[in-house]
């Protein structure tokens, strides 16, 4: 097992460079045995333990001052079962790997995210997801998992064994042990059709129900200081494969979102008072499109430009209300917004600290460009959010402590009963889940 005392490997940081940590050391288990010995070393030691995945939380969700688990030799499919429809992964494979893998075997995921850098332990264990109609999180696709807990044993859990863990493990955020496998239900790859198409924010909000109902997987963005949003509709289709031509991909994902747009949030940066009239431009360039693909490459692209962001979840039934405040607050505010507002959906899930545990939801996602100041603007956010029973994703900015999850997630004392159950001295805690658990 390689292993690094952080004076050799340096700081910790994550992907927007916002949150670093120190960890007195850092291990890189190639096994479960190797990584439950490590567990039980950093006990002996009297370490705090934590495991990353691709550092892409905007909290210090990851951070950890004691022993640090990276992820990069626990990778790797260990089985799939096409009788079950499942796929067992190991928990530092990358969401790319797995989804490349599975479409070689003619399989996929239901649902993914807007990109697929993380590790599948670290997406699933703050919540990660897309946008669903029918389909809800990359945790809710989970049917069984295996973790190390804090006595350094093997525990694994599904419906059927350890039910009590397998509620609240799957969103774990890190808290219950150390996450080494996670079985996926998977189903036969399959083609969806994506309609990219600009719209209005008075037509997209009027007609918000309707645009829900009808797509299996509806989500837009708006782009504050104008009335314009892009709009995304993504469905099963029959075929046949039409991807995005390689030179209009290259132009629309690459330039325009990623090389021009870094361009235009530069600008913004410099000179903030030029961010209405970039945000008209920006919001207009992108045209309608349609392209028929697997799933895995119409549901995520990359993402280079770097950012800080917020994302709460809010009853489905109070987005359009939320978001309509939302622009209001921003109409009025001498905040200037380079980077578009995102909204999507999910419906309920039965995972106990999902955020979208047992409530049909709507994803508001506020993002700021890296090196601007966030404060006042997610504040704002913040508040708005929160007068509509808002649950912030965990691995993204709020304020919020455990007092307020205890309000706003019925299940929350399922939660923390747990952990004392199966981590009473905290090998696994940090100072965010202090904030967000009370200890
Ligand atoms: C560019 C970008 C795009 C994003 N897009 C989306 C999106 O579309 N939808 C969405 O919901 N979120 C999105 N996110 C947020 C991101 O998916 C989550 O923050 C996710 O948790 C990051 O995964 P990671 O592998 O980087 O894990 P990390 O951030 O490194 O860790 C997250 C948590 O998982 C824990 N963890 C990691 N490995 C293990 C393990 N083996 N066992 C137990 N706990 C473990 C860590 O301790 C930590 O608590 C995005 C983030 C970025 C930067």
């Amino acid at each position: 097992m390689s292993s690094t005392a952080s004076g050799k490997s340096g700081t910790w940081r994550n992907w927007a460079g916002n949150v670093s940590a120190r960890p007195v050391r850092d291990v890189t288990p190639a096994s479960v045995e190797e990584l439950s010995a490590a567990v039980r070393q950093a006990a002996e030691d009297g370490l705090r333990v934590k495991a990353v995945g691709a550092g892409h939380s905007f909290t210090a969700v990851a951070a950890t001052d004691g022993l640090l688990i990276r992820p990069d030799l626990l990778t790797g499919i260990r089985k799939i079962d096409r009788a079950a429809g499942t796929v067992t992964v190991e928990a530092g494979t990358t969401l790319k790997r797995l989804n490349v893998a599975l479409a070689r075997e003619g399989l996929s995921l239901t649902n993914m995210g807007d990109i697929m850098e993380q590790t599948v332990s670290g997406a699933t264990s703050t919540g990660t997801h897309g946008t669903g109609r029918d389909s809800a999180s990359i945790a809710a696709q989970i049917t069984a998992l295996e973790l190390v807990t804090a006595d350094g044993s093997v525990l694994a859990c599904s419906e059927k064994e350890n039910p009590d863990v397998f509620a609240a493990a799957r969103i774990g955020l890190g808290a219950l042990g150390v996450v080494t496998a996670i079985t996926f239900s998977v189903e036969p790859l399959f083609l969806l059709t994506a309609r990219e198409e600009p719209m209005t924010f008075d037509e997209v909000t009027s007609t918000f129900d309707e645009l829900h109902a009808e797509n299996e997987h509806f989500e837009f963005y708006w782009f504050p200081h104008t009335g314009n949003c892009n709009t995304k509709r993504n469905n099963r289709s029959a075929g046949p494969e039409k991807p995005v031509g390689r030179i209009s991909g290259l132009f629309e994902d690459e330039f325009l979102s990623n090389g021009l747009f870094q361009v235009a949030n530069s600008l913004g940066r410099a000179v903030p008072a030029t961010i209405p009239a970039i945000a008209k431009i920006s919001s207009r360039a992108l045209s309608a499109r349609t392209y028929t693909d697997i799933p895995y490459k119409v549901f995520t692209s990359p993402r280079r430009v770097r950012f800080t962001e917020m994302e709460y979840a809010v009853p489905r039934a109070a987005l359009v209300e939320t978001l309509r405040e939302l622009k209001a607050m921003i109409d009025r505010s001498p905040l200037r917004i380079s980077f578009p507002v995102e909204v999507r959906t999910a419906p309920a899930d039965d995972i106990t600290l999902s955020t979208a545990s047992d409530r049909d939801s709507a994803y508001i996602a506020v993002h700021m460009y890296k090196g601007t100041p966030h404060r006042a603007y997610f504040t704002a956010a913040e508040r708005i959010f929160l007068a509509h029973e808002g649950r912030p994703h965990w691995g993204k900015l709020h304020t919020r402590e455990a007092e307020y999850f205890a309000g706003i997630y019925p299940r929350f004392g399922e939660f923390t009963a747990l952990r004392d159950r199966l981590d009473p001295d905290r090998r696994f805690g940090n100072d965010y889940l202090r904030r967000a658990l009370g200890t």
